[in-house]
């Protein structure tokens, strides 16, 4: 990419960022809620990684990718210059990202994932939980987990069926390097945002319930919900993590890889 160039991608990525985040605030606004319990999460899957050192440098640490192979990739490629931003360049400030690993998780890549990623947000069977605690485990880290729900009851979808929830996080309980973080959905694709609004609220009803029941403690109750085209509907049904990719990348370059 050439400087003039880098510099009106620059721009106009800090301006979707200020866009997106203005939406967020609005949003929490409309909630009654503070803007800070709503956690951006730049799902970076479509671009390059130019782009994602400009989120990194703009401040946007948590960064979601749904394939383990780009997330390794990539956060191997962004510890490596903020390795030489620390010590070529002695700047102090530099802060490493959070990856979160948001797209359906075999479990032959947990091993690769839970050396880069700290968030799993899409975690549907016992086997896997018992896989990234074993790996998380051997590295003496703990990774933050939660649970996909299958909130819609649609076939094709990947997560957990609402009704076997409970049973689920009675079995994952004792398991050591990973703490039940909250809850993840994904909602159907429709027309108009509107039409998954019960659905948002349904999966905030059932992190209730399992917080009522001591399956997850109130205070590490995240719900991740809300993507580009309904991100605004869920915080106002209270998701926390927003996972947001096309509206933060609209009218930039999306990546060779892909
Ligand atoms: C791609 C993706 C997103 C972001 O979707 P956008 O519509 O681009 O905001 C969020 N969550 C998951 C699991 C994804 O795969």
């Amino acid at each position: 990419m050439g400087k003039t160039a880098t510099k009106s991608i620059q721009r106009k990525v800090l301006d979707n960022i200020q866009r997106v985040r203005g939406r967020i605030a609005q949003a929490c606004r409309r909630a009654h809620r503070d803007v800070a319990s709503v956690r951006l999460v730049a799902v970076t899957k479509s671009v390059d990684i130019e782009l994602i050192r400009i989120l990194v440098e703009a401040g946007l640490v948590d960064l979601g990718e749904s394939r383990v192979q780009q997330l390794a990739q990539r956060a191997a490629m962004i510890a490596e210059t903020q390795k030489r931003q620390r010590i070529l360049d002695g700047q102090r400030d530099v802060v490493a990202p959070v990856w979160h690993m948001i797209g359906h998780l075999q479990r032959n890549k947990v091993r690769s994932a839970v050396q880069w990623a700290t968030v799993f947000h899409s975690v549907d069977s016992l086997r896997l939980a018992e896989e990234i605690s074993s790996e998380a485990g051997r590295r003496d880290q703990v990774a933050d987990v939660l649970l996909q729900v299958n909130v819609a009851g649609e076939k094709s979808k990947h997560g957990i069926a609402v009704g076997a929830i409970e049973v689920f996080c009675e079995q994952i309980r004792t398991l050591a390097g990973m703490r039940l973080v909250g809850l993840m959905g994904m909602m159907p694709l429709v027309d108009d945002a509107e039409e998954v609004r019960p659905l948002f609220r349904r999966l905030r009803e059932i992190a209730e319930d399992l917080v009522t029941q001591e399956c997850i403690s109130s205070e590490a109750c995240e719900l991740s919900m809300g993507m580009s085209n309904d991100f605004e509907i869920a915080i106002e049904e209270g998701a926390t993590i927003v996972r947001v990719g096309t509206a933060l990348f609209e009218g930039l370059p999306v990546a060779k890889t892909c």
